[in-house]
C-alpha cells in the first residue's frame, strides 16, 4: 500500500470509486484522520415550519431532511466529519416556534462544530409553475468560490440537461450565510411548485444522484482548497 498518497489523489480515487458504483455508498473509503474536514449540513425548516409545499402536500422540510441524510452518508463514507443542524422532523426550538430562535440555534451548532463548510439545503417555489432549476446562494466573499463551483456542478448535471439553461451563484443576505464562521452556501434544489421537479424529488434514486453530485462538488472544493 502506498502511504505517501496525498489528499488530492485520495479525493480523485474516491470520486472515481463512487462514479463506478453509481449511487451506492462506498464501503471502506476513508482518509487519514488528520486530514478530515467537518461539514455542517443544514436541512432547512422543520416542525411547524414546513417551508414550501407541493400542491399534493409534499413538504420542503421533509424532503431536505431525507436529502441531507443521504448526503451525510456520502460525505462520511468519503472521510468527512458531518454535523447535521436538524436530525429529525422537529424544529430546533422547544414549544412555540420562533424563526429567529431556530436560526440562532442552528448557528450555535455550526459554531460548536468548527466546520470548514456549511451547506444549507432548501427547495424553492414560484407562482409560475413552469419554473425549474437549482440555485446556489452565498452571503460572504469567502463563500463565493465554493458557491460558483457548486453551481457549476449543478448546472452541468441538472440545469443544462433538464432546464436547458445554466445559473450563476447569487448573493443573498441570509442569516446563516452572513453569520457562519466559515464558507456557507444555500442550495435551492428545485421547485416544489413544478410537477416534474416534485416527481423527481420523490424518487429515491434521483435524491441519491442529487446528493452524490453535491458530494462531488464538496469533494472537488476540498481537493482544491487544501
Ligand atoms: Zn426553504
Amino acid at each position: 500500500m502506498c502511504i505517501m498518497i496525498n489528499k488530492k489523489v485520495i479525493c480523485v480515487l474516491l470520486i472515481l470509486c463512487l462514479a463506478v458504483t453509481a449511487v451506492a455508498v462506498p464501503v471502506g473509503v476513508t482518509v487519514a484522520k488528520t486530514e478530515v474536514k467537518t461539514v455542517v449540513i443544514d436541512p432547512g425548516h422543520g416542525g411547524m415550519d414546513a417551508g414550501v409545499s407541493s400542491t399534493g402536500g409534499v413538504k420542503e422540510s421533509d424532503l431536505v431532511l431525507t436529502l441531507s441524510r443521504i448526503l451525510a452518508d456520502y460525505l462520511e463514507s468519503g472521510g468527512f466529519k458531518v454535523v447535521l443542524t436538524r436530525k429529525n422532523k422537529s424544529a430546533l426550538t422547544e414549544g412555540k416556534f420562533i424563526k429567529k430562535t431556530d436560526m440562532q440555534k442552528r448557528l450555535k451548532i455550526i459554531e460548536r462544530a468548527k466546520p470548514s463548510l456549511v451547506v444549507s439545503l432548501h427547495l424553492n417555489s414560484f407562482t409560475d409553475k413552469s419554473r425549474r432549476g437549482m440555485q446556489v446562494f452565498y452571503g460572504k466573499d469567502d463563500s463565493k468560490d465554493f458557491a460558483k463551483e457548486m453551481q457549476s456542478v449543478l448546472n452541468d448535471e441538472f440545469n443544462l440537461p433538464d432546464v436547458k439553461r445554466d445559473f450563476s451563484a447569487l448573493y443573498a443576505d441570509k442569516y446563516l450565510l452572513t453569520e457562519s464562521p466559515c464558507s456557507a452556501v444555500i442550495i435551492e434544489c428545485g421547485f416544489l411548485s413544478n410537477p416534474i421537479d416534485t416527481q423527481n424529488l420523490l424518487d429515491e434514486k434521483y435524491l441519491h444522484r442529487l446528493a452524490y453530485v453535491i458530494f462531488q462538488g464538496i469533494a472537488v472544493w476540498w481537493s482544491n482548497s487544501t
